[in-house]
């Protein structure tokens, strides 16, 4: 991606940016080359834990939710982006981060040059709750069987976890965000790195963090690339 074109998407969630006259353009690679299509079994494995998430009655959110939340993007994606719980547009369209949340989620990811449906979206739990109330223990402990075996079909390279609810269910800990950010985490057997930042809906009530957001974003990528460089 140009850097014209990134100072917009950087406009665009709200960070300013101070560019040096005549800076040289320079072209980010955030993906690696593309990997080998997905056989068979394994799609049939996808297909399977959709057809289980969409008719998922293991908690009382399936009661008062218009349809389950699978995910959505790119089942080749390296980076997984992992979310709280849907919401109101989410639960409507069936699909995550389609609100306004959503769409500076999208702007933050296009900043580091990934569009959308280069990377995989997931939440942790598939339903929503009422009111968008916090998602209760139980549920979270029904609903993450789900997110592990989309991880284990995934394998990210990376993990992002937007947000205090995600990050705090992922590593299985009461640390603060605040406290969480800024580490290289590792997640399940394959010790994938995980990333924390801010969610997006609390970027939109509090856009002075926007620029700590964007850090942890220039974090993880520099993250990606290391290992890009180290497996190349
Ligand atoms: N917030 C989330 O955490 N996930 C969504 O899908 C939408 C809003």
């Amino acid at each position: 991606m140009g850097s014209a074109r990134r100072l917009e998407y950087l406009q665009a969630i709200g960070v300013d940016v101070w560019v040096r006259r005549n800076a040289p353009v320079c072209a980010v690679r955030v993906a690696a080359a593309p990997p080998p299509p997905i056989g068979p079994e394994v799609e049939a494995q996808w297909q399977g834990l959709r057809a289980e998430v969409l008719g998922c009655t293991k908690c009382v959110l399936h009661s008062t939710r218009t349809q389950g939340v699978f995910g959505v993007g790119n089942r080749r994606a390296d980076w997984l982006i992992i979310g709280e719980a849907p919401g109101a547009e989410e639960d409507r369209q069936g699909e995550p981060f389609v609100g306004r949340a959503g769409k500076l989620l999208n702007a933050m990811l296009l900043s580091l040059g990934l569009p959308r449906d280069q990377v995989f979206i997931a939440n942790v739990l598939k339903s929503r709750p009422p009111a968008n109330r916090d998602p209760r223990p139980d549920e979270v402990a029904a609903c993450l069987p789900y997110l592990m075996r989309q991880i284990a079909l995934l394998k990210p390279k990376l993990m992002l976890a937007v947000g205090r609810i995600a990050a705090q269910n992922l590593l299985a800990t009461d640390v603060s965000l605040g406290r969480l950010r800024g580490q290289v985490h590792t997640f399940g057997e394959l010790n994938t790195p995980l990333i924390v930042t801010y969610h997006p809906a609390y970027l939109l009530r509090t856009p002075a963090d926007k620029r700590k957001a964007w850090e942890d974003l220039k974090f993880a990528r520099s993250v990606f690339r290391r290992l890009d460089t180290q497996e190349a």
